[in-house]
């Protein structure tokens, strides 16, 4: 160092600043960026920053860590754009997307591609459009690139961003972008996405020039003073608006339809606001139904049973992190839940509900926002990420501090989490399949919990094994509700044979005559049915009477489900369809035959066999469009409808008041379903959908059709038997080596040749044995369905013994040979999907 560095005379010498950003691509490192001299004071880690990466490609990054040293291999790029003065990812999350990173052996970049809303996310491939929102009068405050761009997009539904940057002629045109982005004047998208549509309510207010001061009100008075229906217009509006008080509540003004409500007249309104004194306009509006305020409820008081579960879950939250609660469907777990999320936030924390994808549209967030209104936010896969943009910006700022969400909730921004709630913790959409992170929220929430010193409230009437087995062995705390709210009664389960009736030729289309009578009299007692097949589509296969053969689909591996509204035979896997053979494409015979039931020939079989009844399907084909879902269930609450018949659909947290049986049509098939879990999931589905049933003060009543009514998980099930389940699946899974006694990895190779996918798996077996001992290395094996969209796959499950092995070393092992695997000539077609606690 030479001396001169000492001068206080001499300027200091400038610091060259280097930024690690993470890449919202699936690379396994992060990447080093130059820090333009005149940001070096703005930037921060968490941060986005706009960079350029190979040739062509502009992306959003994050700024992860900023150093001084030049990286050494290559000659670092500058970062072309900051666009946040302010972290947009605070310290926490980018602690758990490494974690999440690390632990499901994926890039931190692709953990931020899911967590980051597209609309946070400058790409590329991203579109712009004008915000149907965005208040015209802000215009003159633009400058001239930014006002034209407006007017583009005014002329054109949405641009890109090449496109835009031609039209304006700029290099450039992040900085535009950034501009009106924080103005909220326009909205970014991507392509694939859904486009914002906002469901809009008209408002009125006052002219702001009538409320700009008291004087100018008072005016207002003495000019509409001759003319007492104006006046009533006038003080109706100033009555819930109070604008004399605040000059600011005008801002917001009043929905129209509440003001007409008032009594005044309509005409008036129209004349005032023709005569400027008032003025309409139009606010998005979310898609569910918001009371505004958390309106006045009728007071829930707990019952005994409720309030000791309350009481001891805070007990144990002292001394443990997690806590199941064990509540038996309509135990009323909804209002404990109710009653602690009310004491985290009173104490100044914040609180994440997690639900399952389906059920964030159902009775229980209605339930929820009742008693919190606006304080709660709520964030779902199906919003548009404009919506999602909000809901992050809300959590950021500390406006909500109460998030009722799906599993990518997790991600949200949140720095003081202090009690996070996994509502039907044993759902399997809470663990994401494709594409990477292959997370599961519940497992990842005990992270973030621990993160945050918050505790973790895990509720559900069928808890799966792993968290049952941690909550009995005491590592976590156990709370049980076993009584049904109001004392309502368990349904009644009854197993109906149809093995006898099967082999006399006596079933009507699948149905047994236990639950057709049911059916019957359940019609004539004006009770409703729903009837539950996990399986879709009319036939799950067409076969040839003559030739015995199936029409398959020419991608995957599976027969085609024939779709007879639709007229196709489909795949479910690709999505391939095509019409429906008249004649056998191999023989020629006109004898194709239906085999199998699916919901959509149940829902047409039950027309004919009991012509008077109103019969509504539920599964993925008839809830496609939007409000579909809604709709249905409205229908049936209504009871428009008289026997449901749905997938799993129909499982889930829906509370209604008139059903008198569930129908299970086919539970052999789940539990012969070739996964370890099968008893479990059959257990799990079975028990939800039978909660349906008779919720008030009649019991209800659930027939389940099996072939072997002899099996003994049937009767576990009909004996709601959770313990006993849970025993035997525990000795199975000790024995067998399964969760929670094992940790699962599976790798699944993929290639368009069979003879390569399979290699690639040998050869992972061979070098993981290697490493591990070949008793904890299975496969290859090919999974249930061996080919989809023209890939053939191998599955390699690697198992590790609970608490044997450094399972953060053994998985680095695995992503180090996977990447050296990857590189190699051979395997250059081959794609490997690790899955870390696959489900
Ligand atoms: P779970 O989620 O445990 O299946 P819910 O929370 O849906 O059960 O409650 C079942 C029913 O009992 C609901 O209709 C709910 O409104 C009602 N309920 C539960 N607890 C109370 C209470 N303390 N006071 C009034 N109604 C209650
Ligand atoms: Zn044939
Ligand atoms: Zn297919």
């Amino acid at each position: 160092m030479s001396t001169l560095d000492l001068n206080p005379y001499l300027p200091t010498e400038r610091v060259t600043l280097f930024a690690d950003v993470i890449l919202p691509l699936p690379l396994p490192q992060l990447f080093t960026y130059r820090v333009p001299h005149d940001l070096n004071d703005a930037i921060q880690p968490g941060a986005r920053a706009v960079v350029q990466f190979g040739r062509r490609k502009i992306v959003t990054a994050v700024v992860a860590r900023l150093h001084e040293t030049a990286p050494s291999r290559y000659q670092a790029k500058y970062i072309l754009e900051l666009l946040d003065d302010e972290p947009l990812v605070n310290e926490h999350q980018l602690r758990f997307f490494e974690w999440m990173a690390d632990y499901y052996l994926c890039a931190i970049g692709e953990v931020m591609n899911a967590a980051l809303p597209s609309g946070l996310k400058i790409s590329s491939r991203s579109r712009i459009q004008l915000n149907p929102d965005w208040d015209r009068s802000g215009f003159d405050l633009l400058n001239e690139k930014e006002g034209k761009l407006i007017e583009l997009l005014e002329e054109h539904e949405s641009l890109t961003y090449d496109e835009a940057a031609e039209k304006l002629d700029v290099k450039n045109i992040y900085h535009i972008l950034k501009g009106l982005t924080a103005l909220r004047a326009i909205i970014l998208f991507e392509e694939l996405k859904e486009k914002y549509k906002p469901r809009t309510i008209k408002k009125v207010r006052l002219v702001p020039h009538h409320t700009a001061s008291e004087e100018r009100l008072q005016a207002l008075f003495e000019q509409l003073e001759s003319n007492p229906k104006q006046i009533s217009v006038l003080l109706s509006y100033l009555q819930r608006v109070p604008v004399h008080a605040n000059p600011a509540y005008n801002e917001k003004g009043i929905e129209k339809s509440e003001l007409k409500g008032t009594g005044i007249s309509a005409s008036s309104l129209a004349t005032l606001t023709k005569n400027g004194v008032f003025e309409e306009f139009e606010v998005v509006v979310s898609r569910f139904p918001t009371t505004g305020k958390a309106e006045k409820l009728k007071e829930v008081v707990l019952t005994e049973q409720q309030t000791r579960a309350r009481e001891e879950i805070i007990r144990l939250f002292q001394e443990k992190e997690v806590t199941l609660l064990h509540g038996i469907t309509g135990s009323g777990k909804t209002e404990v839940y109710i009653d602690l999320i009310r004491r985290a936030l009173d104490s100044g924390s914040q609180v994440l509900f997690m639900l399952p994808e389906i059920a964030l549209t159902t009775q229980i967030v209605a339930r929820l926002q009742k008693v919190f209104g606006q304080e709660m936010g709520i964030y779902h896969s199906k919003f548009s990420d404009n919506e999602r943009v909000e809901v992050w910006q809300s959590v950021a700022s500390g406006a909500i501090s109460f998030i009722v969400g799906v599993r990518s909730a997790i991600f949200l921004p949140f720095s003081n989490l202090g009690l996070i709630i996994v509502d039907e913790e044993h759902e399997t959409s809470y663990k994401q399949f494709d594409p990477a992170p292959r997370y599961h929220a519940r497992d990842a929430s005990l992270v973030l919990a621990r993160q945050h010193g918050a505790r973790v409230l895990l509720g559900s009437a069928t808890p799966s094994i792993e968290t049952y087995h941690q909550a009995r062995t005491e590592r976590w705390g156990l709370v049980e509700m076993l009584q049904r709210y109001g004392d309502a009664q368990l349904p009644e389960m009854e197993l109906a044979d149809i093995s006898i009736e099967k082999k006399q030729k006596k079933l009507q289309n699948g149905f047994g005559t236990a639950l057709l009578d049911a059916m019957r009299q359940s019609m004539t007692r004006h009770e409703q049915v729903i009837l539950f097949q996990n399986r879709r589509g009319y036939s799950p296969w067409l076969q040839c009477q003559e030739c015995d053969h199936v029409p398959r689909c020419r991608q995957c591996d599976v027969s085609l489900t024939y779709h007879q509204a639709a007229q196709e035979l489909r795949c479910h896997y690709c999505g391939y369809h095509e019409d429906v053979p008249r004649t056998c494409p191999e023989c020629d015979s006109p004898k194709l035959m239906a085999m199998g039931a699916g919901t959509e020939r149940i829902e047409d079989d039950l027309k004919l066999l009991i012509p008077e009844i109103r019969v509504q399907r539920m599964d993925l084909d008839t809830t496609r469009s939007k409000n579909s879902y809604q709709q249905i269930i409205g229908d049936f609450e209504e009871r428009n409808i008289d026997v449901l018949v749905g997938t799993q659909m129909v499982s889930k947290g829906l509370d209604f008041d008139h059903v008198g049986l569930v129908g299970i049509f086919d539970a052999d098939r789940m539990l012969h379903f070739p996964d370890f879990r099968a008893h479990e999931r059959t257990f799990q589905m079975i028990t939800q959908v039978s909660g349906r049933a008779g919720r008030r003060d009649r019991r209800g009543r659930v027939i389940i059709q099996t072939h072997k009514p002899q099996q003994a998980i049937l009767h576990k099930i009909v004996q709601g038997d959770f313990l006993g389940l849970y025993l035997d699946e525990i000795r199975e899974r000790e024995g067998f080596f399964y969760p929670p006694f094992a940790h699962l990895i599976r790798v699944t190779t993929k290639c368009e040749e069979r003879k390569v996918a399979f290699q690639a798996a040998t050869a992972l077996v061979n070098i993981f044995s290697r490493h591990l001992g070949p008793s904890r290395v299975m496969g290859p094996e090919a999974p249930v369905v061996e080919r989809i969209r023209n890939q053939y796959l191998q599955d390699v499950l690697v198992k590790l013994e609970r608490g044997k092995l450094n399972l953060k070393a053994v998985k680095e092992m695995i992503r180090r040979e996977i990447r050296t695997l990857e590189t190699e000539r051979i395997y250059k077609n081959v794609r490997f999907v690790v899955d870390v606690d696959p489900v």
